[in-house]
């Protein structure tokens, strides 16, 4: 049984009963919702022409081996990839299950000798991190007990899924391992998962462990949250409460996450000063936000720190070009302070100090780069400086939002074109470009606001000038602090930023009291 919470209006409520109880508390407050998406499953599951492969994976006590057996139905792919250049490493032997005989790969898994309806073992060593070929950072962590594997390292699969097919993946674990993946959970059954249609390259985690299995409910999405083992050990329900809470923050600025399950995985160990020193975001197989943790940091400082917030924030958007990362750092590094003012995290004076400084820092790096906006994001991959990147995309939606809400009296916000992009439009099983993300928004908000921002500063050494918009809002940023001025032609505008609508002043009510 996983431990289940259920943000509601951000106030936390803890369910002890078994899953089928809070299924239907959940269908008393999304009735409609969950008789469209019984019917949606349905009709996927009785498609008639379905063709379905199975993949069965078992593990050893140690953890120290993937044993596959993947059985295709009808003829089967003509070769099996994996997205890690050095999944062929960690392979341990591949078989032709019907014949017994040796495959040898060779960068993939020729399936020739496969018949129709056939099946292929694979073995692949998790004992240990390798790094021969893949350079990307090492694809196997062992964290105390546990263990973190890269889907890439091990899911050797079809380069491609048709629209008609789906891989059907169980996990034949002992009693007391728990897993973790991004993937979409088939039933009640422990450890059975359907592969989303995600390209075979996109990176994503698998993690496998003593851990217990803990989800939380927000809005309509699944938070599939998994601690990994710690020194000294880790207060896995303050975490879990953490998140939760952190989640329907986010949230609040949409409405509801386009998602319905969402992976979160905290790393514990990190030794670093602060509670979060690293997170980042993967979409393969679904999106997923992966933490590391440092758990000897006291729970306040989890609470005042705003990576979680920023990770989350991500959510908004599906997979964009890393090219084009300043639009989703952008939009997260804008949000990241907008959300926690909201929710009385910060005052709304010191969300604006913050992003002034940010403002600053990439003003002072843009100077010094003199290139553009574009080459700084491709340069920031190789290990160039962020500050650039990320404060010029968070300065674009500062004056995207600003515009909106000025042209017509609050009705149209970011906020709300972010909503409603994620109800019409939010795709996370292709990637997307920034030009198409913001010609979406364009034509949502019935505006060019954001292609001809983008279309000023994605080519332009320039650092989009954010003193007239602070002057306007009737900020006045001296040593650092900032004072408001409630004269200013737009302070009714700022505060508005800062406190969001109704729905969202009602939320963030609740949770602060
Ligand atoms: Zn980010």
């Amino acid at each position: 049984m996983a431990e289940l919470f259920i943000v509601k209006g951000l106030r936390l409520e803890r369910s002890q009963t078994h899953k089928k109880c809070v299924v239907k508390s959940i269908i008393q407050h999304t009735v409609f919702l969950f008789l469209t998406l019984s019917f949606a499953i349905a009709s996927a599951v009785l498609g008639a022409d379905k063709v379905r492969h199975y993949y069965t994976v078992t593990t050893d006590e140690a953890l120290d081996v993937l044993d596959v057996n993947a059985c295709f139905e009808g003829n089967p792919p003509a070769k099996l990839v994996a997205e890690s250049l050095d999944a062929v490493v960690a392979l341990r032997g591949v078989w032709n299950v019907q014949t017994g005989e040796e495959i040898t790969p060779s960068g993939f898994i020729p399936m020739d000798g496969i018949a129709s309806g056939g099946c292929v073992r694979f073995v692949v060593d998790i004992s240990q991190g390798v790094q021969r070929h893949d350079m990307t950072g090492l694809k196997v962590h062992r964290i105390g007990k546990d263990v973190a594997v890269a889907s890439g390292l091990w899911l050797w699969r079809p380069e491609f899924i048709r629209a008609n097919e789906e891989i059907h993946v169980r996990f034949e674990l002992p009693q007391d391992i728990t897993i973790s993946t991004p993937w979409h959970r088939e039933g009640s059954e422990r450890g059975h998962f359907v592969l989303a249609n995600t390209p075979y390259d996109w990176p994503s985690w698998i993690m496998l462990g003593r851990f217990p299995d803990q989800v939380a409910l927000v809005g309509n999405t699944h938070f599939y949250v998994s601690v990994l083992d710690g020194r000294p050990p880790v207060d896995r329900e303050f975490l879990l409460e953490w998140i939760s809470k952190e989640a329907g923050m986010v949230q609040s600025v949409i409405g509801k996450f386009a998602y319905p399950h969402v992976q979160v995985t905290m790393v514990p160990n990190a030794r670093a000063r602060t509670p979060a020193p690293q997170a980042y975001v993967t979409r393969g197989g679904g999106p997923a936000v992966h933490l590391m943790i440092n758990q000897r940091r006291p729970q306040e400082e989890f609470i005042a720190d705003w990576t979680a917030t920023h990770e989350l924030s991500h959510l908004f958007l599906p997979f964009i070009n890393p090219d084009d990362a300043w639009l989703y750092e952008g939009v997260a590094s804008y949000y990241q302070n907008v959300i926690r003012a909201r929710f009385g995290l910060m005052s709304q004076e010191e969300a604006w100090e913050n992003m002034a400084l940010g403002f600053r820092r990439g003003f002072l790096q843009a100077k010094g780069q003199e290139i553009s906006l574009r080459e700084a994001t491709q340069l920031m991959y190789m290990g160039d400086p962020h500050e650039r990147v990320y404060w010029t995309g968070a300065a674009m939606m500062l004056h995207a939002d600003i515009d909106l809400r000025k042209n017509t009296a609050n009705e149209w916000s970011l906020d709300r074109v972010l909503r409603e992009f994620n109800q019409c439009c939010n795709s996370d099983l292709r990637g997307w470009s920034a030009a198409e993300v913001l010609q979406t928004f364009d034509k949502i908000s019935q505006t060019t606001i954001f292609s001809s921002l983008m279309n000023r500063y994605v080519d332009s050494t320039e650092f989009p000038d954010v003193l007239p918009l602070y002057e306007d809002l009737g900020l006045q940023y001296i040593d650092r602090k900032v004072t408001l001025d409630n004269k200013a032609p737009l302070s009714d505008l700022r505060d508005r930023i800062m406190a969001g609508d109704k729905e969202v002043q009602h939320e963030a009510k609740l949770f602060r009291d």
